[in-house]
């Protein structure tokens, strides 16, 4: 940042009293912009024991595969994100079942909220920002083709939760090494 969203003036990096951080100040105005994490909304779809995946069409990672998942917008919750990210991305209709996980990237500031959640009918289809959308089975999953490494740790918990029936809320956090 370098300079103020609130009069246009430049911003210094400094400590702000009673603060313990660097925030980006306004000389100025006085103004403090706080920089802190963002949400992604995640969806893994479900159908009769297999799972809705989508191969991206957009940077990064285009032509990978992931579960439908995006940042949330202002106003909205986030199991409206997730179903919202599952329909622009597979143009499917889900119900949300359970949170499946909150993965923390700490590195680069993003938290994954990751649902499950249950087609509400065998309907969806490649949306803008999709080249293609199918089901698959648990052990189909194309493990190396997958477009974070968030992702496939969030796919990982979820298919050792389906293969052994426990399911559980995961909290974690990533480890730089994985993204
Ligand atoms: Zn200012």
């Amino acid at each position: 940042m370098n300079y103020c969203s609130e009069c246009g003036k430049p911003v210094a990096k400094k400590i702000p009293s009673g603060d313990n951080l660097p925030r980006f100040v306004c000389d100025s105005c006085q103004a403090i912009h706080y920089h802190n994490p963002k949400i992604v909304a995640g969806c893994i779809p479900e159908w009769e024991g297999q799972i809705l995946l989508c191969r991206r069409a957009i940077e990064p990672k285009a032509g990978l595969w992931t579960f439908p998942a995006g940042f949330m917008e202002l106003g909205e919750g986030t199991e409206q994100a997730a179903r919202r990210e599952t329909f622009e991305e597979a143009q499917a209709n889900v119900a949300i079942t359970r949170l499946h996980s909150v993965l923390s990237l700490p590195h680069i500031g993003q938290v994954y909220m990751t649902f499950v959640g249950s087609l509400l009918s065998k309907e969806f289809g490649a949306g803008l920002e999709s080249l293609d959308v199918q089901l698959f089975d648990r052990v189909e999953i194309p493990w190396d083709e997958l477009a974070f490494p968030v992702v496939k740790d969030a796919l990982r918990r979820y298919v050792d939760d389906v293969t052994r029936g426990e399911f559980r809320l995961h909290v974690a956090d990533l480890p730089d090494r994985l993204v």
